[in-house]
């Protein structure tokens, strides 16, 4: 049994109540880790930690923090295979997503801003001779980062790198079902250099040690990433406290095809958007909306490949269908497939729970659900459902396809396939989404802005949107116009 500890002040230790939560592996369904459960004071210690160490680390030159967060990279990339695998334990992703997505991109989220804050600069404005305004960036203190399950490690360091980068001292905590890759991160920081009590990690449950992270008063910001509901709870607690706030929430993104599109290109990527990492990633497409003289083909054609999509053990490489991350999850992804049955749709592949042999008889595991014959404003197309289970709907116009694609609470991303530039642009344009895809998805700049709108959140990640929502500016006047009179 592997023991997880918290990383507060350099140092790694248990919850300071002695109480642990149980790591279940999706794999196995079996308990292979216990975690801390951590509260209250092993967050004040965490907090305090990260107090101290402010004044150093928010005062070493940017090209010594950058240094310091580079060797954490290249730690990374020593370390890829290591955590890959532990990735896939923790998660039930199959290795192939781990080694080419999650990690690689852990990497590069501590390398781009190590390698972003040499390239910043302030803002002057000549206001009129002799007046002149420059704002100062200041780093803003203790930040919290908290991060959810599907993409672990990927999301954890998207937020602490723009936090450390910006000169904060962090308190993080990784989702209490997949702490793994955090806690050896925490490791590999250490070894990196990066000073005591600039980045602790305290694992637990969000209702306790989250909680306590968001009300903590030094907190001066607080960085989320997870569900709607949370975020809500989120947001009342530090709205009167005067927080920064910055949330990432949940989506139930379209996929508009239009009969023009290239078909094959279309065709390989909607099965990557609906199903990639068991359709457990934010951006990924859940309603599908085809026109109508293209539906019969696409039906068929894109059935015949999800029934392909076979869940097998997530540590062959060859795996392309892993295990969902907890029991609770899949009978809730499972359940929706019920609803969507109850009301009225037609289940067209999968939506079953699937029992491989041997050791992984126990874990996670179900074929990916294609549906059609619901109407837009049902439940199965309204809520976010966060698993292998798609709905496709075929519109006759443009307009229609709009609006079907508007009418949810959510606003994370949308993609739209055509070759009719005119249209992609108009469409495009017309989505509420913080992110529109054409002909494409997924397909990431790290400088681009990113992050939802509606129920999906408030404000934008990367890039430079990242390094101002963890800076304070402070907007200096000058008036050097008139000499001293006597
Ligand atoms: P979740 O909201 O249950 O948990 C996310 C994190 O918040 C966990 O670390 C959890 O412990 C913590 N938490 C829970 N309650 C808390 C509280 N009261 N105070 C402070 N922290 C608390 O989400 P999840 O189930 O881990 O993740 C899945 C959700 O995340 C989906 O809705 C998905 O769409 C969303 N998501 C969004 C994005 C994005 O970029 N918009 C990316 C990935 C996932």
């Amino acid at each position: 049994m592997d023991t997880i500890l918290n990383y507060i002040g350099g140092r790694h230790v248990p919850a300071a109540s002695g109480n642990h939560l149980d790591n279940v592996s999706p794999l196995t369904g079996e308990i292979y880790a216990l975690i801390p459960d951590s509260g209250q004071s092993d967050v004040d210690a965490a907090v305090r930690a990260a107090q101290d160490a402010f004044p150093v680390w928010s005062q070493m030159p940017p090209e010594d923090r950058s240094a310091i967060m580079l060797r954490l990279a290249d730690l990374i990339a020593i370390h890829a295979e290591q955590l890959a695998q532990a990735e896939t334990r923790d998660s039930g992703k199959p290795i192939h997503h781990s080694r080419n997505v999650d990690i690689p991109r852990a990497e590069a989220n501590i390398r781009f801003f190590a390698t972003a804050i040499l390239h910043t600069h302030a803002e002057a404005f000549h206001t009129r001779a002799g007046v002149l305004n420059y704002t100062n960036r200041k780093p803003l203190g203790v930040v919290a980062c908290i991060s959810p399950w599907n993409l672990p490690l990927y999301l954890f360091t998207w937020k602490i790198a723009p936090a450390l980068a910006a000169g904060n001292c962090v308190v993080a905590k990784p989702s209490e079902i997949t702490p793994m890759t955090a806690y050896l991160l925490s490791e590999l920081c250490r070894e990196a250099g990066i000073p005591a009590g600039v980045i602790n990690v305290v694992h637990g449950l969000g209702p306790r040690a989250g909680q306590a992270m968001v009300e903590h008063p030094l907190v001066k910001a607080i960085s989320f990433t997870g569900g709607t509901a949370t975020g809500a709870a989120i947001a009342s607690a530090a709205a009167p406290r005067f927080k920064k706030l910055s949330l990432e929430l949940g989506g139930k993104n379209p996929n508009i095809i239009f009969a023009d599109c290239d078909y094959d290109k279309m065709l390989r990527t909607t099965l990557r958007s609906s199903f990639s990492n068991q359709g457990q990633i934010c951006l990924c497409g859940s309603r599908i909306l085809v026109e109508r003289g293209l539906f019969d083909r696409f039906m068929q054609d894109f059935t015949a490949l999800a029934r392909e999509l076979v869940p097998a053990d997530p540590r062959e490489e060859s795996s392309r269908m892993g295990a969902l991350v907890s029991e609770s999850h899949m009978n809730k992804v499972l359940s929706y497939v019920q609803l969507a049955r109850n009301e009225g749709g037609t289940v067209h592949c999968g939506g079953e729970r699937v029992l491989l042999s041997g050791e992984l008889s126990g874990g996670f595991y179900m074929s990916p659900a294609v549906i059609s014959g619901l109407g837009p404003e049902c439940r199965t197309n309204q809520e976010e459902i966060f698993g292998p289970v798609v709905t496709v709907t075929p519109f006759d116009r443009e307009e229609e396809a709009i609006t079907m694609a508007n009418g949810t609470a959510y606003g994370l991303s949308a993609t739209v396939w055509t070759r009719d530039l005119d249209r992609a642009h108009r469409v495009a344009s017309r989505l509420d989404s913080g992110i529109a895809w054409i002909n494409t998805w997924l397909l990431r700049d790290l400088r681009t802005p990113f992050g939802g709108v509606k129920n999906s959140g408030i404000g934008r990640e990367g890039g430079e949107e990242a390094l101002r929502f963890f800076s304070e500016i402070q907007n200096v006047c000058v008036d050097f116009g008139s000499a001293p009179t006597l």
